[in-house]
């Protein structure tokens, strides 16, 4: 009965043990949990993570007695990893070792120390608070893409510091003689001169108005009377009230006439070639007529006489006369004011008649 118990409490011990092993070694962990044993003394020991002997970090601060901290650090721009040569894109994460290195003033310059991931080589990036950016310090390539104000036009301010003199007093007293010579023979006189011209139109705006309001009287009779004429001419044609007419000038007349001269040209051509045509249908109808009854009647020859007193000789010669008069009376009368004859209906009836 005893050895049971004896076992048994044997069995509670070791286990105790093991726990206890287990909470103090952590397996590197820290102090999650709150487990304190049984000779954690507060006064000796400030914290658990002191008494395990670990960093509240953890392994990231594996190197802080270097003082390095691991963070995991992410590229500010695109490199060239100067061992293998591989571009490496801009936000790709390294486990960085992040070290203070000085200061710029009273704000600290930290540098990170990272593995290429393709080569295992190390190159390392540090803060340079003075320009408020990233420098690749050794083992890579910065892709440079910033962008440069000189180079589209504007002005980059490399020094800021106004304890430091010019750089050449020279230089700089040359510069600012330029800048006074051009104040004085550039500046000024286009100054004076913009002022000379501001002064000459302010100086009197009662008689400039005078002026002006003249002038714009003037040009409004006039457009009103153009206006009244345009209207009793649309009056007169019965024109549609929107229709625009064109200013009436010496280059509108002359186009106008030469239109004029020209539709008058197409209309005389084509009366003549009418005339032209009734000329030979009347000498392709009268021989046949002629040979085929007068000649017969008569024995006459069929030759048209052109005098009025043939009249009552031959019909036929007649009847062409009087054709032949009237088209040159309408060719007299074209254009003009004094209107064609009709035709003679006589003649006309007495040609149906003999054909
Ligand atoms: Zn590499």
């Amino acid at each position: 009965m005893s050895t049971v118990r004896t076992d048994l409490r044997a069995e509670i011990t070791s286990l105790l043990d093991r726990h206890q092993q287990l909470a103090v070694s952590g397996n590197a962990m820290q102090g999650f949990n709150k487990y304190y044993p049984p000779d954690y003394d507060p006064e000796k020991h400030s914290s658990l993570n002191a008494y395990r002997g670990k960093h509240a970090l953890g392994d990231r601060a594996r190197k802080i007695g270097e003082g390095i901290l691991i963070v995991r650090f992410e590229l500010p721009f695109n490199i060239w990893c100067g061992t293998c040569n591989n571009h490496i894109g801009m936000g790709v994460r390294y486990n960085a070792e992040k070290k203070k290195v000085g200061n710029y003033y009273s704000t600290p310059i930290y540098s990170f120390r990272c593995k290429c991931h393709l080569c295992s080589g190390w190159f390392e990036i540090q803060t340079d608070p003075k320009n408020t950016r990233y420098v690749v310090v050794s083992g890579a390539r910065q892709k440079e893409e910033d962008w440069d104000p000189e180079e589209n036009g504007g002005f980059a301010v490399h020094e800021t510091d106004p304890n430091q003199g010019p750089v050449d007093p020279l230089a700089a007293l040359e510069k600012s003689t330029d800048a006074q010579n051009h104040m004085n023979n550039v500046q000024v006189p286009r100054i004076e001169a913009l002022q000379n011209l501001a002064d000459h139109y302010s100086s009197d705006p009662y008689t400039h108005s005078l002026r002006v309001r003249r002038r714009f009287r003037e040009q409004k009779k006039i457009e009103k009377a153009r206006e009244e004429a345009d209207e009793s001419i649309k009056s007169v044609y019965g024109l549609p009230e929107a229709l625009a007419l064109s200013a009436e000038d010496d280059e509108t007349r002359a186009k106008a006439k030469q239109e004029w001269e020209e539709g008058r040209q197409v209309l005389e051509e084509r009366e003549s070639a009418k005339r032209r045509k009734l000329g030979a249908e009347v000498v392709s109808v009268m021989p046949r007529a002629s040979s085929s009854r007068s000649s017969a009647r008569s024995g006459q020859s069929s030759r048209p006489s052109s005098s009025s007193g043939s009249k009552t000789s031959d019909p036929v010669s007649a009847l062409r006369a009087k054709i032949l008069g009237n088209t040159a009376k309408q060719s007299i009368s074209i254009g003009g004011i004094s209107r064609s004859k009709p035709p003679d209906p006589k003649s006309a009836r007495a040609l149906v008649r003999r054909i």
